[in-house]
């Protein structure tokens, strides 16, 4: 059997779920099984614009002028040693400056939204929103480029600032749904032998992958993330793009493969054993 230490208790109930699955395998230890019912990779539908335009401004300044980690605007938690003002505004770490997003998209730092502009909130505060969709979050935004140093926070292609999975914006943009591969059949893509490149490779939080000790797509319950944090099965700000278990896309096809989990695996997907990659990192 996997380790299981690593789960992310998102949901009790859930967990019992996924585990009461994974119980059925024990002395079954090895190969991928066939029961999976695929991979549920339906792309979300809008892509909404921002209220103001589209140029960065120099808008409204911070109103907490910290400069260490602790609460600052909102209830969020700042990283060690960045004040309130580089939170909202910027400069994020280096290794961010240039990033790439879950969508493909290279961050441009001088070509972003102030927060302010773009209705940024956390996913508690967004769902109060006209203009938020039920499960949308940074997790599953393409503009979206996952925490790289552990520190909890990614950034944004389009927005300035450190950036959590949890929160959102009126830019926000779905993920689209990656094409079926030459050769395969969707039904085919959840207990599909992944390409070489991925068969052993390090996730992005360094997990190697074995191929022979993999779980289902059925037993791990995967799905959109849109989907799981709208139905409450997943936290928000959870999805495969920022698992610590993901082995982001190797071949420019958009799919990736998980160290835990056999198959096609997208970046706008989730499963029960959702683990931060912050978590991991850190
Ligand atoms: S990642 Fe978040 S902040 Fe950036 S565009 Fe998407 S929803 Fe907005
Ligand atoms: S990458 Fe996706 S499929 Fe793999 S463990 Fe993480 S959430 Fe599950």
């Amino acid at each position: 059997m996997r380790r299981t230490d690593g789960y992310h208790l998102w949901s009790r109930r859930h967990y019992l779920v996924a585990t009461a699955g994974i119980a059925a395998l024990s002395g079954c230890a090895g190969g991928p099984e066939d029961d999976g019912d695929g991979a549920d990779t339906e792309p979300s539908d809008d892509e909404d614009e921002p209220d103001d335009g589209g140029e960065p401004d120099d808008g409204d300044e911070p109103d907490d002028e910290g400069g260490e980690g602790g609460e600052g605007d909102g209830d969020e938690e700042r990283p060690e040693g960045v004040s309130a003002e580089e939170f909202e505004r910027g400069p994020v770490p280096e290794l961010y400056a240039s990033a790439t997003s879950l969508g493909g998209e290279r961050r441009d730092a001088a070509d972003l939204f102030a927060k302010a502009d773009v209705g940024f909130a956390e996913y508690d505060e967004a769902s109060a929103e006209s203009g938020h969709q039920p499960g949308h979050c940074c997790a599953n935004c393409a503009d979206f480029v996952p925490d790289k140093n552990g520190d909890g926070f990614g950034a944004c292609v389009a927005v300035e600032g450190y950036v959590d999975g949890a929160d959102w914006c009126t830019v926000y943009e779905g993920l689209p749904e990656p094409e079926v591969p030459e050769g395969l059949t969707a039904d085919e893509l959840a207990t599909a032998e992944v390409p070489e490149a991925y068969r052993t490779a390090a996730s992005q939080a360094d997990e190697a992958r074995t191929p022979d000790d993999l779980f289902t797509q059925t037993q791990v319950m995967l799905t959109e993330s849109v989907e799981a944090v709208a139905e409450g099965s997943a936290a928000p700000g959870q999805s495969c793009g920022n698992c610590a278990e993901f082995i982001p896309d190797k071949n420019g096809d958009t799919w990736g493969a998980c160290a835990a989990v056999e198959g096609y695996v997208a970046a706008e997907d989730w499963c029960a054993v959702w683990e931060s990659v912050s978590e991991a990192l850190s």
